[in-house]
């Protein structure tokens, strides 16, 4: 996937990517022991890399606020623009792969929330391991291990199993073997409650942090999941991935997809309670089970893909379960949205290369604009095809990474229409 996007770059004329080293990244293998008191991690990352193209002397992670004790493989030299440089102790020849082991310690300054009895992370995952946070088309299988007090919950990728021990401590074994990027990585742990949902096929699950909501709370925030789940897995046309959903309740604002996780704040879900129609961050978090973690963005300029459908799968949703008229409001309030980039001369194309000056008015092209572009090319080509469509570019690139060309291949391949004009104004520019 990685020499696909690498040829992309080629043929777009993208020289700095063009120079790059083609490597991948196979998998990551972290342990992990939290301090609860002081709020600080000790870990271990043992980073697969493979060379894909020639041989690669070096490759880059994120930096971090973290301390690192120890290299075996390699050596880190951190570089500008927010990167550290892993040279390898050999370099790698074409085909090969290799395994570098990097130590570290200390207080993550972003994606690691320590709440009173829970520990969790927040998107931010190459700040608490050593990971490619901004590579989201480089799929790398993922292996958590979690050093922990005896007697608590966990939540990690995949499914977990035991390992024995050291100093008192339990160790929890998760393990995902589907390639996930980076900034889906994440986990849970503490004194949390669990509960069940109403479910057909997979196991529906809440993990709350104490003292969020009550379990009768929970039903009723989270009552129509199993639904959202059928609707989403009916429009993909691809099953559920895995045999366990959870969403895990923590207390605030957060809204955050995970591999096979979302996790959502108190303040997020609680309008929920008033108002059974406010229930899109149910929908978005779930939507992206598909839309953003099965097929990812190649790049983050094509970042659309992820949050422009869940928006638009967000809406469609409520259309199913709501009521036209809850679909419109959605729509509307991506106009209102897209208003704004507009008005800050920012009402840009969705898959463009550039800076944005805020994450709102970024939000308001990719998540907005993506949203109202899938409603056009809806009343374009009517619900028979914009559906096949949607179906057959989901089946295809599940488990992959997409470019919006792939997009497009897929709808005028079910309206059997030529698309380029609507995707050079929408998408292209
Ligand atoms: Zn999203």
């Amino acid at each position: 996937v990685r020499f696909i996007a690498i040829l992309l770059a080629l043929i777009l004329g993208k020289p700095s990517l063009a120079a790059e080293a083609i490597y991948d990244f196979a998998a990551f293998d972290t342990t992990i022991a939290p301090d609860f008191d002081e709020k600080t991690i000790i870990g271990e990352t043992r980073i697969t890399v493979t060379a894909a193209g020639g041989a690669v002397a070096s490759f880059d992670v994120t930096a971090n606020a973290l301390r690192v004790d120890a290299v075996q493989g390699g050596r880190i030299t951190a570089t500008q623009n927010g990167l550290w440089t892993v040279t390898l102790d050999a370099p790698l020849r074409p085909g090969r792969m290799t395994t570098v082991t990097v130590k570290y310690s200390g207080k993550p300054a972003r994606g690691l929330i320590f709440g009173e009895d829970v520990v969790y992370t927040s998107y931010f995952a190459c700040d608490w391991m050593i990971c490619a946070q901004d590579r989201p088309g480089d799929k790398a299988a993922f292996t958590l291990r979690l050093d922990l007090p005896p007697g608590l919950t966990s939540l990690g990728p995949g499914t977990m199993s035991r390992e024995p021990g050291t100093r008192g401590l339990e160790r929890h074994v998760w393990r995902e073997t589907r390639p996930y990027s980076s900034f889906l990585y994440g986990f849970a742990a503490g004194r949390m409650t669990s509960a069940f949902l109403p479910s057909r096929r997979i196991v529906l699950a809440v993990l709350a942090e104490r003292g969020a909501a009550d379990s009768a709370r929970i039903q009723s925030m989270f009552a129509t999941t199993g639904e959202m789940l059928d609707f989403f897995e009916a429009k993909a046309g691809v099953p559920f991935p895995h045999a366990r959903y959870t969403q895990l309740l923590v207390k605030g604002w957060e809204a955050q997809e995970a591999t096979h996780f979302s996790i959502i704040g108190t303040q997020m879900i609680d309008p929920i309670l008033a108002n059974l129609q406010e229930d899109w961050v149910i929908a978005h978090e779930l939507a992206h089970q598909w839309w953003g973690n099965l097929v990812t963005c190649a790049d983050w300029s094509e970042f659309w893909l992820n949050e422009g459908i869940v928006t638009f799968m967000t809406a469609a949703w409520k259309e199913q379960k709501h009521g036209r008229a809850a679909y419109d409001r959605e729509m509307d309030l991506a106009r209102k949205r897209l208003a704004t980039a507009a008005e800050a001369g920012f009402d840009k194309p969705l898959a463009w290369r550039g800076d944005y000056p805020s994450l709102r008015i970024r939000r308001a092209v990719q998540y907005s604009k993506g949203a109202l572009f899938l409603d056009a090319l809806r009343t374009e080509i009517g619900d028979g095809a914009f559906w096949a469509g949607l179906k057959l570019y989901t089946q295809r690139h599940a488990g992959g990474t997409v470019v919006s060309a792939d997009f497009q291949r897929a709808m005028e391949q079910a309206s059997q229409r030529d698309l380029s004009a609507m995707f050079k104004t929408w998408v292209t520019g």
